[in-house]
């Protein structure tokens, strides 16, 4: 598989390796120990002078790691379990630094890594299938593969400070600090920036120096380290079966064995929750305040609570209220910036010779030859410190000049943000890999952890390659497209996108505002990753000998939310319903819905009755907060005409009324089989016709009325639009048919495709439709919509459908026959979501944009003017 004939000199002084890799840092000297291992010709290019990666440039006062040192290591190699001991549970950056260049040394790794080598471009060779390298000492290597190992914090950010390089005593860059140390006694000092680098410089450079100045634009969560020895408990459990404790922490959400729990944080009670923010604090561990509750990273209210709970900590800490009450971060919400462990970080602002400036409220204007000016001040320095942090993720790997097929730059294609499948691979960049690239849970994570799992994903993958006689590999189009849609689509049902974070490129002025990591955890990336390779290297082209051969495809199409919901039924092995009698499906269906989250709250609800065809119907009116009147939507909940009720659909209904505005009158109906068809869409018409002739005594506006329903319920709602106008009244402003049944047709494509797997299944929709009606009866309009000879002149319509929902289509065929017959329509395909996706509020997460879209369009129909 060598590039020509295994290494050594080739044409023009080039010469060809199998692989070359860029950076001898943690994740560069695994993956040349891995492809040794397995035969490849192999060569590290690095630019320092010696291993170490992120522990060999950050050499500033206090670094270390906030990783568990236990945790924060390589498993690859078990002997290194017993002989290496860390002396601290974070390690210093000496400490760290010993560390890899032990294990360097131990695998003899030295012999093939070129030092102080700056590789300065890399251009794909289309014709020869390979890459040309260049460094800044002139030479080119040639080589089959190309690994960016380069880190994803390792180009330092240069300031955008005016005046930067006009000062004239000494400035130091805590990622590129001397060798030699920096001797701060005596001295005045000013630090800019309050990340992670300054936090835990700061109290160290307090410790001698004469004066210090803290210049804080973002104040930043941090809590004490509780740093000491390796506690006896955790190495105990290690101790126990480390290959066990490794096994865990690779199939754990960041990397270390934690226990999540399932509630949310307003779920129990406030002694409670305050309980376990004491315990997070007093635990010393970077992870633990963040895993206290399950939904700190994705519901504001909940992560609020937490935020406070760590105001307050540093309000206890700090005697001057004003300085405590500046170092309180309050514009971000927990986790969505790095937090940080410090050791007496917030105590040192109580020391008479260090202050504060808050940059919100004095910024800095310039740096001067003698110090820095604020708006307000004029400062003095000796010596400043610039903690200002990485171009993160993708700085180091655009920093090069990478040329694809076609000549494409990646700096190019990249502009408007990364794109890459899985994190490693980016199309049009055959055989180019990177080690925790944008879109793979890299710096939000243990990053030991994902930096072996991707060298192992990449070494086997280059091996099989070998054994198939393929030689060039690159992911297809398809397959890169949806992996950055799963990502963001993760991004987007956190709070992450609220913070202006490294991790979404905010802090570099211009780089494009993107979320970078892949925030579904280790174990979820790991299975993705594990399912690409089994299913045939799902989404990559091969070429060469043994090919071509591409098995194209998208490894994650469902909502980040709906998976992990399908997941956890999945674990839960309840029965079909379908294997139920109708009362037993009653009884599950309450007992399913008292478990769920109970939705927003409004104005008012009220629990009354109304006439229906054949007796009096429960229902439930919600107000909106705002003054009245409002118009009246008229609702219909899901439940296969055999099961349901006000309370089923309680949280949805509450949802509508509050992004709708309008009341809604959420109203049962008689259920099959006891009340088989037509009683549903009989009872559903007269409780319309009810609303609709008592709207003002409802607090309603007379005259403005919608109907609005999900699955069976849609249906119930779309026959009533069509009765409505063919008895001439009450008018209908509009409808919302959510997910409808339409059709009493069980072929259709999305019936085979989605049969099973998503909630409502294709049996279970056979079971609806023979309790509700005979197979004659079935194919009437007021049972299948669809089916009417006539669907003009019927309310404008919101019509939702779901990719993964054996309704899909026939909802998708009723939108399309009530705008061929001159109906305005809307409809709204949802990807990713199933049939009952859209109605979970405050469960699936992904859905809630599309209720707002839902909500939207009953405020168009009642004549709002709504941005589409
Ligand atoms: C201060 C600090 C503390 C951290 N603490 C933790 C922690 O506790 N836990 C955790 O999980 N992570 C931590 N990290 C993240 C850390 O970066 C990773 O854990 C890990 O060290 C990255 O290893 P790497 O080999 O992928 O990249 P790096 O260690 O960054 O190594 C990349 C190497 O590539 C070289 N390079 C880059 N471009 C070129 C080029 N063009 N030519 C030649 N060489 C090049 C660089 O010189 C560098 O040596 C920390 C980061 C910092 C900055």
């Amino acid at each position: 598989m060598a590039a020509q004939n295994g290494s050594g000199n080739g044409e023009h002084g080039a010469r060809d390796l199998d692989v070359v890799v860029v950076g001898a840092g943690f994740s560069g000297l695994y993956l040349l120990h891995r492809l040794r291992g397995l035969g490849f010709s192999a060569k590290v290019l690095e630019s320092a002078d010696d291993v170490g990666g992120t522990w060999y440039w950050n050499r500033y006062p206090g670094a270390r790691c906030d990783i568990e040192s236990i945790d924060y290591s390589y498993s690859f190699d078990p002997e290194l379990e017993t002989e290496w001991h860390w002396s601290e549970r974070y390690a210093t950056q000496p400490e760290i630094l010993r560390y890899l260049g032990h294990v360097a040394d131990k695998h003899d790794l030295r012999r093939d890594i070129e030092f102080s080598t700056r590789v300065v471009s890399a251009r794909w060779d289309d014709a020869a299938s390979l890459w040309h390298v260049r460094t800044d000492r002139g030479g080119e290597i040639r080589c089959r593969f190309y690994v960016m190992a380069t880190g994803c914090l390792s180009l330092p950010k240069t300031p955008d400070i005016e005046g930067a390089d006009r000062f004239r005593g000494a400035s130091y860059y805590t990622g590129r600090w001397p060798h030699e140390g920096v001797d701060f006694t005596g001295k005045r000092v000013g630090v800019i920036g309050t990340g992670s680098s300054a936090v835990q410089s700061i109290p160290i450079i307090a410790q001698q120096a004469a004066q210090l100045t803290v210049f804080q634009r973002t104040p930043n969560f941090s809590r004490p380290a509780h740093n000491g020895p390796v506690s006896p408990a955790k190495k105990a459990r290690f101790d126990a079966d480390p290959a066990a404790y490794r096994e865990a922490a690779r199939w754990s959400g960041a990397g270390v064995p934690l226990e999540i729990p399932l509630e949310g944080a307003l779920q129990v009670s406030a002694e409670e929750r305050e309980a376990r923010y004491e315990a997070a604090y007093a635990s010393g561990d970077l992870l633990a305040a963040g895993s206290t509750f399950a939904d700190l990273l994705s519901n504001r209210a909940a992560n609020e609570t937490l935020c406070e709970f760590l105001r307050n900590k540093i309000r206890s800490i700090v005697r001057d209220p004003e300085t405590a009450e500046a170092l309180c971060p309050k514009d971000h919400p927990y986790g969505t910036k790095r937090p940080c462990i410090d050791t007496n970080y917030f105590e040192t602002y109580n020391l008479p010779h260090v202050r504060l400036v808050d940059l919100r409220k004095d910024p800095i204007t310039t740096i001067t030859e003698t110090g820095i000016d604020t708006a307000a001040r004029s400062f003095e320095f000796d010596i400043i410190v610039f903690a200002t942090g990485f171009d993160a993720m993708t700085g180091a790997i655009v920093a090069v000049d990478i040329t694809g097929r076609g000549g494409q730059e990646l700096a190019d294609k990249w502009a408007h943000g990364p794109v890459t499948y899985l994190g490693l691979t980016t199309h049009g960049f055959p055989n180019f890999f990177m080690l925790t690239g944008p879109g793979s849970p890299s710096v939000l994570s243990n990053m030991a952890v994902s930096i072996e799992q991707h060298v192992d994903w990449v070494s086997d993958c280059i091996a099989s390659m070998r054994d198939q006689d393929l030689t060039v590999i690159e992911p297809t189009a398809t397959a890169e497209a949806a992996w950055v849609q799963h990502v963001n689509d993760y991004g987007d049902i956190t709070l992450f996108p609220l913070a202006n974070s490294w991790y979404m490129g905010a802090n570099v002025p211009g780089k494009p505002r993107v979320f970078l990591p892949y925030i579904g955890g280790v174990d979820r990336y790991r299975k993705a990753c594990d399912e690409v390779v089994e299913q045939d290297y799902l989404g990559f082209a091969f070429e060469g000998p043994g090919g071509p051969r591409c098995h194209d495809g998208v490894i994650r199409r469902l909502q980040p939310d709906v998976a992990i919901l399908l997941e956890t039924m999945a674990t839960l092995d309840l029965p079909t319903m379908e294997s139920m009698s109708p009362e037993e499906a009653r009884a599950f269906s309450v007992a399913m819905s008292a478990e769920r989250p109970p939705g927003p709250d409004v104005g008012e609800i009220v629990d009354a009755t109304l006439p229906g065809a054949a007796g009096e119907l429960a229902y439930r009116l919600y107000r909106p907060a705002s003054p009245g009147p409002h118009p009246i939507v008229a609702y219909f909940h899901g439940g296969g005409w055999v099961f349901g009720s006000v309370d089923s659909d309680d949280p949805f209904c509450r949802d509508l009324c509050v992004r709708s505005d309008a009341i809604v009158v959420s109203v049962d109906y008689r259920h099959a089989p006891e009340a088989p068809f037509p009683a549903a869409a009989d009872d559903g018409f007269a409780a319309v016709r009810w609303i609709a002739a008592n709207a003002e005594a409802l607090g309603g506006e007379p005259g403005r009325l919608a109907v609005c329903g999900w699955s069976a319920g849609g249906n119930i709602a779309a026959v009533v639009c069509r009765l409505a106008r063919d008895a001439g009244g009450p008018r209908i402003d509009g409808q919302v048919l959510v997910t409808p049944v339409t059709d009493c047709d069980l072929t259709r494509p999305s019936y085979v495709e989605n049969a099973d797997g998503y909630i409502l299944t294709a049996p279970l929709m056979r079971w609806f439709w023979d309790h509700y009606a005979d197979p004659a009866e079935r194919t009437d309009p007021k049972a299948s919509p669809l089916r009417a000879a006539d669907l003009s002149r019927l309310p404008p319509a919101l019509v939702v459908t779901c990719e993964f929902d054996p309704l899909r289509d026939e909802g998708t065929a009723y939108a399309e026959a009530m705008a061929a017959a001159g109906v305005e329509v809307r409809h709204r395909p949802c990807r990713g979501h199933i049939h009952t996706s859209l109605t979970a509020v405050d469960m699936i997460l992904s859905g809630a944009p599309i209720r707002e879209e839902m909500g939207g369009a009953l405020r168009r129909f009642f004549g709002a003017s709504v941005p589409a």
